[in-house]
């Protein structure tokens, strides 16, 4: 079935890339890693701000702050950027470009940032790689550029891009970062206007799916929870739709970003899924 599905996915590829010089690059090696991003000191309680409708009275749970480094070929793109080096007790205890140095990639080997969405805790090391490109939704980045962003959304982690330091990309849809379907950003609104979630297709774990913020825990995703703070209701019901579909139309692994409990679904840093 997966076999049936990969060269599928090889002839699909090769059409649109027919008659291209390219066609000969189409087999880039794509890996994914993850970075801590930061650790809030203690579990949460949950019911109160993660669910519109009461529907996890008592349920605690500890989240995590994570950022991902996708290899594709010789390029790098890294996948949200955890809290700020000054976000105090749920800051990260070694910086982003740290562990990328870990990894021997310096912050010029960074080809794109790609954002879930305007939330500090996921832009909080942008500026830490000024030379890359931002992927952002483009609702996102209308947000962070209007005359006066709303309480919670703070311009300043992309201070870079505003002030015209770097390259941005508003993203309105989908996009196919690196043009061969193995590395997709999937338009997932809800939770801010421009949300969207990462999809990575691995030679050898097959496809994976970075939540972003779509759902924050397994529960919510379960059972289609929408948190209070989320800007539209019916685009996050229609959000965690669209992703099972996908999920299970593709046999995914489903990540959930803040949730601690799917971090082992990925090797333990510095090791990288392939
Ligand atoms: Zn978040």
């Amino acid at each position: 079935m997966r076999k049936a599905m990969v060269s599928l996915g090889l002839v699909v590829g090769m059409s649109m890339l027919a008659g291209s010089p390219l066609l000969a690059q189409t087999t880039a090696e794509v890996t994914l890693t993850r970075l801590d991003g930061g650790t809030p000191p203690a579990p949460l309680e949950v019911n109160a701000r993660f669910s519109d409708t009461y529907a996890y009275p008592g349920l605690k749970l500890q989240f995590v702050y994570s950022c991902y480094l996708v290899k594709h070929g010789n390029d790098y793109m890294v996948w949200d950027t955890g809290q700020s080096m000054s976000a105090g007790p749920v800051a990260p205890k070694v910086g982003l470009v740290d562990l990328l140095a870990q990894m021997k990639v310096t912050p010029e080997q960074v080809k794109y940032i790609g954002i879930s969405h305007y939330h500090g805790d996921h832009i909080g090391q942008a500026n830490s790689l000024p030379k890359a490109t931002l992927l952002i939704g483009k609702g996102d980045w209308d947000v962070l550029t209007s005359a006066k962003p709303p309480a919670g959304v703070n311009p300043q982690l992309v201070s870079n891009w505003i002030s015209g330091g770097g390259n941005v990309e508003p993203v309105p849809q989908d996009k196919d970062v690196f043009g061969d379907g193995t590395v997709v950003m999937l338009y997932t609104p809800g939770h801010t206007p421009g949300h969207h979630s990462l999809l990575v297709r691995l030679a050898q774990m097959g496809p994976v799916i970075l939540s972003g913020d779509f759902a924050h825990f397994n529960e919510n995703y379960e059972s289609n929870g929408v948190p209070i703070f989320n800007t539209d209701r019916a685009q996050t019901l229609a959000s965690i739709d669209r992703i099972k579909k996908i999920a299970a139309n593709s046999k995914a692994t489903l990540i959930i970003q803040h949730d601690a409990r799917d971090v082992a679904k990925l090797p333990a840093f510095p090791e990288s899924a392939r």
